[in-house]
């Protein structure tokens, strides 16, 4: 092994020299660790937590288990689903049997199988921007939308001036413009470009993969989706894995192609010397940590157009899942109540029965800012407008504030500001000397999922193993 040193102006706890420092121990990060231990590599993972998942993490509050982070596998996310298999997983489905209830822009509920329960005329245009967009979607590579030939130029108009220059309809606009705005970026469709739209449905193969009741939203694990993280956490055991060691500074040089690479991670705990690092946090935490030397200039500036939406996961737990009495699955939408969305999230073989609902956006900083009494009236009123008063009486409720969380700052993942994508994207997994990125954030197929985590992580362990073998670093 070449002897390699990186000048550090800080120090902390015992130094340990490995061929690769992995910072973050949610998916992204720990898959990439069990690849590269998997391939005979010395690794260490310095997590900020007290605990492994990042995004995924269930707690028993109220003597009832709530997943507070992400949960849900579609049926097409099959890199999640290998890993599941490999780790001996089992999975239980989501309960969708029954009507589901559509909340108009007119207040009219109303319950429905199939279609929205909207004007033909208003389904007609839904059907059209769906086409339009998938037909759009069709034109990127999910791992590399900037090469459009306009890719400046779709990155330039914001996803509502899309929606408002493709169709007349308000309703028709709202409701597709709320699976991707609402529900998956969690801002504002204002704020975010028709290209990063195209890239959402383009990651998860066609807009229908984002809305079909067969494919999304399809399973959960069993003992929660942070126990997927927890197992391969386990595998690697304590010395691979180091809890409550924030990462405070890295140092790297960049000695050229052919020349030994070399970074230095500082952390509360432990100071580890490695090879390569793996960035795996998001985006919008990459300028929590100092760099020494600065990462380059383009970095730092695209760094700072990488934000997180913000969304509340609010769950309510009942005496008996009563909706389906009614005839009801526990799905419902509403792009203009205060819950844009309703799932029946029940756990396998329980007696109580779960909803989980979420408020997204501008809704979701109106709703924090209430007294918090209030605050769950209001979540527990929207409630009830899809399934009536007994919503009114749960036994536990619990809402997800991952916008309070240091180490997350917002939910569900970082997006790009207009134009960034088209932009800075080529550069965001792009190594920085020895340091890689990876984030669900910054993938491609399995963008800001789970699944996409699974698949960074393998893939930047891949491209650090060829690395590693390389002449200069044997
Ligand atoms: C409320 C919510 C619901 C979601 N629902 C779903 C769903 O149903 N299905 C789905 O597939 N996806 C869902 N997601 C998204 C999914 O959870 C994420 O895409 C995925 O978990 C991200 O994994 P990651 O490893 O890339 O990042 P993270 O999970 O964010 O992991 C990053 C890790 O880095 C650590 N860290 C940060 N800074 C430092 C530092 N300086 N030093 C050391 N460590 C640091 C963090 O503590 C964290 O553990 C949801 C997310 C949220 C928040």
């Amino acid at each position: 092994m070449t002897e390699f040193v990186v000048p550090t102006t800080a120090r902390s706890g015992p130094i340990i020299e490995r061929d690769v420092v992995v910072i973050g121990a949610g998916i992204s990060g720990l898959m990439a660790a069990r690849r590269l231990v998997q391939a005979g590599h010395t690794v260490a993972v310095l997590e900020a937590r007290d605990r492994v998942g990042g995004r995924t993490w269930s707690q028993n509050i109220d003597g009832e288990f709530f997943e507070i982070g992400g949960q849900w596998i579609s049926s097409d996310q099959d890199a999640l689903k290998d890993l599941l298999t490999e780790l001996g997983k089992s999975t239980f489905p989501r309960y969708r049997s029954g009507n589901s209830v559509y909340i108009g822009h007119d207040g009219e509920r109303r319950e429905f199988t199939g279609d929205f329960p909207v004007p033909d005329a208003t389904l007609q245009q839904v059907n059209q921007l769906v086409h339009t967009l998938d037909a759009l979607a069709a034109e990127i590579d999910p791992a590399a939308p900037w090469e459009h030939p306009h890719a400046a130029e779709l990155d330039s108009i914001s996803f509502a001036t899309w929606l408002a220059s493709n169709s007349d309809d308000e309703e028709a606009r709202r409701i597709v413009g709320h699976y991707i705005a609402a529900g998956m970026f969690t801002k504002q469709s204002h704020s975010f470009s028709v290209l990063q739209a195209m890239l959402m449905v383009a990651s998860a193969g066609k807009f229908e993969h984002l809305i079909d009741e067969g494919i999304l939203l399809d399973e959960r694990v069993v003992g929660g989706m942070q126990s997927v993280s927890e197992q391969i956490a386990d595998e690697l055991g304590p010395n691979v894995v180091h809890l409550s060691a924030p990462v405070r500074q890295v140092s790297w040089s960049d000695a050229g192609e052919g020349m030994p690479s070399a970074v230095t991670a500082v952390s509360d705990r432990v100071t580890v010397r490695a090879r390569f690092a793996v960035l795996a946090i998001p985006p919008n935490l990459y300028n929590t940590i100092n760099y020494q030397p600065p990462l380059p200039r383009i970095q730092q500036v695209s760094h700072q157009h990488q934000s997180m939406g913000l969304v509340i996961k609010a769950q309510a737990v009942y005496e008996t899942p009563f909706w389906r009495e009614n005839g009801l699955s526990g799905t419902g939408f509403a792009s203009h109540e205060r819950i844009c969305e309703v799932y029946d999230n029940t756990v396998a073989d329980h007696p109580h029965g779960t909803l989980v609902g979420f408020v997204a956006g501008a809704k979701a900083e109106e709703t924090w800012a209430l007294p918090e009494d209030e605050r769950q009236a209001v979540i527990l009123e929207s409630f009830a407008a899809y399934f009536g008063k007994e919503a009114k009486r749960p036994l536990a409720v619990y809402l997800s504030d991952w916008g309070t969380e240091e180490f997350t700052r917002g939910a569900y993942g970082a997006s790009w500001s207009l134009g960034g994508l088209s932009r800075w994207g080529h550069l965001q997994n792009r190594p920085v000397g020895p340091i890689f990125f990876a984030s669900s954030d910054i993938q491609g197929v399995g963008y800001m999922h789970v699944d996409g985590g699974v698949r960074i992580g393998t893939d930047t362990a891949g491209r650090i193993d060829a690395a590693l073998l390389a002449p200069s670093n044997s």
